[in-house]
C-alpha cells in the first residue's frame, strides 16, 4: 500500500491541541494496525528549538538520534510508542538553510531562487521523505502556527500542491478550529470557523475535516451550519471537547469517529477496530488511585510547566503504574534558601531537581538537595539535577570550599562538574551539545541496576558538563557512587548514596523515554519510594 499524507492545520488561535490531536489520531489508526508515524512543520526561522529559551515553546525534546525538537514530538512518542528522529521536525529555518547552501554550491545553475517553487519544493521533499522510507501506512504532518500567519503560508502553499500531486484519497486536511462560547449570548459561535476554513480555502487548501474544540458540546444544528458553510460532510465536524487529560483524547476522538472519517476519506482497507485495551487499561488506573504522594519539582522555569512537560508526563505514567496521585509542587529554585528550605519542602515525600542551564537558581537547587540528603527524603536528581547532587555533596560533606561546576564559577578550586573534553573548543552553540542516545552500564547490586533490573541500558542526553572523575575516588570513599558509567568514554551518568533510603541522580535524560505503554523505571520506582515515604510518615 502507497503511504498516505494527512495534514493538520489549525486556525482561530494557537494552543488549540494539535500536537494531541495528531497524536490522539495516530494512536486510532496505530490500534487498528496501521503504522504510523507524526512529523511536525514549524513555521519559526530558528534551525530547531535548541537553542530557544524554554519561556518561548516550553521543553526541547531530544530524540534518540539527538535531535533537539518540538514538544510535541514528545507527545508522539508517549501516544505511540515508538521513536521519532531528526526527520520529524522540520523547520523554515531548516528549509532555508538547505536552499540557501545550495544555491552557494550553484545547485540552481544561475536561476533565481525563490520562495515557489525552490522552498515550496523542499518543503515538500520533507514531507514525503518519512513516507518514502517505505516504514509507514500513513504519515501525519502537523502544520505549526495558524492558518493566516505569513510565516506559515509556504507550508499550506506546499500542502496545496502535494495534495494535487498526489491525487485524489491519497491524503486528507483536518483543520482544527475553535468553536467558542459567548456567555452573554449564551450561545456558541462559529463564525471564528467559518473565517479560518475560508483563510484556508483561500490559500487553495479544502479541509475534507474539522475538529472543532469547544467547551460545550456542539449540537447537530450547529454542525450542520459548519458543515455548510466550509464545504464538509456534516459527519466530518468532529467535536472535541475539553478533556480530563491528555490521554482521554484518543477515546473522545474515537467516539466521534475522527478514524472512521480518515479511513473512508483515504480509502484506506478497513483493519479491525483498534484494539485499545491495553490504552483503556492505563486509564483505568491512571482515574482509580488508592495512595496519593507529594513530590516537589524544583526548577527555575516553573512558572511555566510546559518547559518540564516530559518530566510531568512521567509522573503521570508512573503514577498510572503505581496506582497513585502524584501531586506536583512547584518551587522555583529562585526562592530557596538555606531558611525556608524546610518549610518550602515540608510535606514532600520526595524530591526532584530538574535540568537547566546558567546560574540563576542554583544555590536553591543546591539547598533543596541537601534538605533531602540530610532528611531520607526521596530524590531523583536529573541532568543539571544530579550536577547540583555532586556539588552539594563536595561542598557540605567532603568540605570542599567552593566547590562547583564551572558552569557557575569557572574560578572554582574545585570543577566537580567541567566542561566536557571534547565541548571545550565548540564555540557554537546550536546542536553542539552532547545530544541523543548513549550507552550506559549500570553496577551489579547497586540502586540502580535493581531499579532498572539490567546492566545494560541506552538513555538520551543534552549537556555540556560532566561529572570530573578527579573526585570520584574522594564521592565514593564518602558514600556516593557512581553506579552508571558510559562503557566509552567512562563518563559519570548515575550517582546514588549509599546510606539514603532512595537518591539517586542520573546525567541524562530519563523522562525522554517514558510513555504510557512503557512507564519509565526511574519514575515509576521513585513513585514508590515517595509512597513508601508517605506510608512511613
Ligand atoms: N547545564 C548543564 C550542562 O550543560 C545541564 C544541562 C541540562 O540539565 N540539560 O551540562
Amino acid at each position: 500500500m502507497a503511504t498516505k499524507y494527512i495534514f493538520v492545520t489549525g486556525g482561530v488561535t494557537s494552543s488549540l491541541g494539535k500536537g494531541i490531536i495528531s497524536a490522539s489520531l495516530a494512536k486510532l489508526l496505530q490500534a487498528r494496525g496501521f503504522s504510523v508515524t507524526i512529523q511536525k512543520f514549524d513555521p519559526y526561522i530558528n534551525i530547531d528549538p535548541g537553542t530557544l529559551n524554554p519561556y518561548e515553546h516550553g521543553e526541547c525534546f531530544v530524540t534518540e538520534d539527538g535531535a533537539e525538537t518540538d514538544l510535541d514530538l514528545g507527545h508522539y512518542e508517549r501516544f505511540l510508542n515508538v521513536p521519532t528522529s531528526q526527520a520529524n521536525n522540520v523547520t523554515t529555518g531548516r528549509i532555508y538553510y538547505h536552499v540557501i547552501t545550495q544555491e552557494r554550491q550553484g545547485a540552481y545553475l544561475g536561476k533565481t531562487v525563490q520562495v515557489i517553487p525552490h522552498i515550496t519544493d523542499e518543503i515538500k521533499r520533507r514531507l514525503l521523505l518519512l513516507g518514502q522510507s517505505g516504514e509507514y501506512d500513513i504519515v501525519i504532518t502537523e502544520i505549526g502556527g495558524c492558518v493566516g500567519d505569513i510565516e506559515s503560508l509556504p507550508f499550506i502553499e506546499a500542502v496545496r500542491q502535494l495534495r494535487w500531486e498526489l491525487g485524489v484519497n491519497e491524503s486528507c486536511v483536518i483543520h482544527l478550529t475553535l468553536v467558542p462560547y459567548l456567555k452573554a449570548a449564551g450561545e456558541l459561535k462559529t463564525k471564528p470557523t467559518q473565517h479560518s476554513v475560508r483563510d484556508l480555502s483561500e490559500a487553495g487548501v479544502q479541509p475534507d475535516i474539522l475538529v472543532c474544540r469547544s467547551e460545550y458540546p456542539i449540537p447537530a444544528d450547529l454542525r450542520k451550519k459548519i458543515a455548510l458553510f466550509c464545504n464538509v460532510k456534516v459527519n466530518s465536524v468532529i467535536e472535541s471537547l475539553d478533556a480530563e487529560s491528555i490521554y482521554d483524547v484518543p477515546l473522545l476522538m474515537r467516539k466521534e469517529k475522527l478514524d472512521e472519517r480518515v479511513i473512508s476519506k483515504l480509502k484506506l482497507p478497513h483493519k479491525a477496530e483498534p484494539n485499545l485495551d491495553s490504552w483503556k487499561e492505563f486509564l483505568g488506573r491512571l482515574k482509580n488511585p488508592t495512595d496519593e504522594v507529594n513530590i516537589a519539582l524544583v526548577g527555575k522555569y516553573v512558572e511555566l510547566p510546559d518547559a518540564y512537560k516530559s518530566i510531568v508526563e512521567s509522573f503521570i505514567h508512573a503514577g498510572a503504574y503505581n496506582e497513585c496521585k502524584v501531586n506536583i509542587k512547584w518551587i522555583q529554585s529562585e526562592h530557596v534558601t538555606d531558611e525556608n528550605v524546610a518549610a518550602m519542602l515540608s510535606g514532600m515525600d520526595g524530591v526532584l531537581v530538574a535540568p537547566g542551564f546558567g546560574e540563576r537558581g542554583f544555590r536553591g537547587k543546591l539547598e533543596a538537595v541537601r534538605f533531602v540528603r540530610e532528611n531520607n527524603i526521596p530524590f531523583l536528581g536529573i541532568c543539571l539535577g544530579m550536577q547540583c547532587a555532586a556539588v552539594e555533596f563536595a561542598q557540605n560533606v567532603l568540605g570542599l570550599q567552593n566547590a562547583a561546576s564551572t558552569e557557575m564559577d569557572p574560578n572554582t578550586p574545585h570543577p566537580i562538574i567541567d566542561l566536557m573534553e571534547d565541548q571545550k573548543e565548540v564555540t557554537q552553540k546550536g546542536g553542539t551539545m552532547r545530544l541523543g542516545s548513549y550507552a550506559c552500564e549500570l553496577k551489579k547490586g547497586s540502586k540502580a541496576y535493581s531499579i532498572y533490573g539490567k546492566s545494560k541500558i541506552t538513555e538520551r542526553h543534552r549537556h555540556r558538563y560532566e561529572f570530573n572523575n578527579n573526585y570520584l575516588a574522594a564521592f565514593e570513599e564518602a558514600g556516593m557512587h557512581a553506579t552508571g558509567i558510559n562503557p566509552e568514554t567512562g563518563l559519570v551518568e548515575v550517582i546514588e548514596l549509599q546510606q539514603h533510603p532512595w537518591f539517586v541522580a542520573a546525567q541524562y535524560h530519563p523522562e525522554l523515554k517514558s510513555t504510557v505503554l512503557n512507564p519509565h523505571p526511574l519514575f515509576v520506582k521513585f513513585v514508590k519510594a515517595a509512597m513508601n515515604h508517605a506510608k512511613s510518615n
